[in-house]
């Protein structure tokens, strides 16, 4: 196949570019190595090409919001997800501390906000923390067709520093959107965000949503339709947080950034995308990750308004 000499190729295109900064604010994060780079093409029938740190295992972060959201709509149906978390673009910093006026909603799954109150959505009502967690670990390692572990160490560093979440989750409690102990649900959240992935893995991950909701590997039915179709559709609004008009202008597939330099296009029908490049923007988005995807769409025309 050419797709590894082409990976490779664009690769070396974009690793000059040593702007941007590993995310600051876990100071876990900081420590990375900035200069780790990879890709992997995963496609609907199975086929998985990857070029360059494929295997290196790093933090999900805000990647796991969409499949957090998933979940979230699986266990406890549309209606009573989308009574606390909207799916209008805050064209706002994930993390922001903002909720609509009239309803005390977050505006969407993928910012800070949202993503809190979907972690606590995640599983049936009434789980403990505890379960809750399970819940969310099993699900997204069924998307990612392996059991994913949470880094103890990432996760420590950023509950230590977690005060603007924990204001958050607290304005979500005396709203009532959260029911649960603002604490434990900051702390949950964080272990899914702490979650170790490598670009393989998050490649299968965008994969199985771009397969219907059926990990192309191992076969098994993750989510429904309806649910894939909201969740690429909240992705492609709002997962570049208030960099979403210029991706959706440029690249042009629905996508979903991790403050640990990952990020994930998945395009129906046909494949899922991962990158790893540490260093961020100002929107917190991975500046290299951000060149890779301009370059896969435009070569290959993947820009959903484009006509294959
Ligand atoms: N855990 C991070 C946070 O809540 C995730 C943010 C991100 O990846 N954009 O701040």
């Amino acid at each position: 196949s050419v797709v590894p000499d082409y990976l490779a190729e664009v690769l070396g295109d974009v690793e000059p570019d040593t702007s941007g900064e590993p995310a600051g604010y876990i100071p876990e994060l900081a420590a990375a190595d900035p200069d780790r780079l990879g890709a992997v093409f995963a496609t609907v029938d199975g086929k998985v090409y990857g070029a360059g740190d494929v295997d290196t295992e790093f933090t999900i972060q805000s990647i796991s919001k969409p499949f957090a959201y998933a979940l979230a709509l699986s266990d406890r149906g549309f209606g009573p997800v989308l009574a606390k978390v909207g799916v209008e673009p805050s064209g706002e910093a994930f993390n922001e501390i903002s909720l609509e006026s009239d309803t005390g909603r977050p505006r969407n799954p993928m910012i800070n906000a949202g993503a809190i109150t979907t972690h606590a959505l995640a599983g049936s009502e009434g789980m403990n923390p505890a379960e809750r967690l399970e819940r969310v670990v099993q699900g997204l390692s069924a998307f990612a067709g392996r059991r994913l572990a949470v880094d103890e160490s990432v996760y420590a560093s950023e509950m230590e520093h977690a005060h603007r979440n924990l204001a958050i989750a607290h304005m979500l409690r005396s709203h009532g959107i959260l029911a649960e102990d603002p604490t434990a649900v900051v702390d949950g959240y964080t272990r899914q965000c702490s979650l170790l992935v490598t670009t393989r893995d998050l490649a299968m991950m965008a994969a199985t949503l771009a397969n219907r909701g059926v990990n192309p590997l191992s076969g098994e039915q993750v989510i429904r339709e309806p649910v894939v179709r909201q969740v690429l559709s909240v992705m492609s609004t709002c997962g570049m947080y208030d960099a979403a008009g210029d991706w959706a202008t440029q690249v042009g597939i629905p996508a979903k950034s991790g403050v640990a330099g990952g990020l994930i296009g998945a395009l129906p029908g046909q494949i899922g995308i991962a990158t790893f490049s540490p260093r961020l923007d100002v929107h917190g988005n991975s500046v290299r990750g951000v060149s890779l995807f301009e370059r896969f769409s435009s070569d290959m025309g993947l820009h959903v308004m484009e006509v294959p």
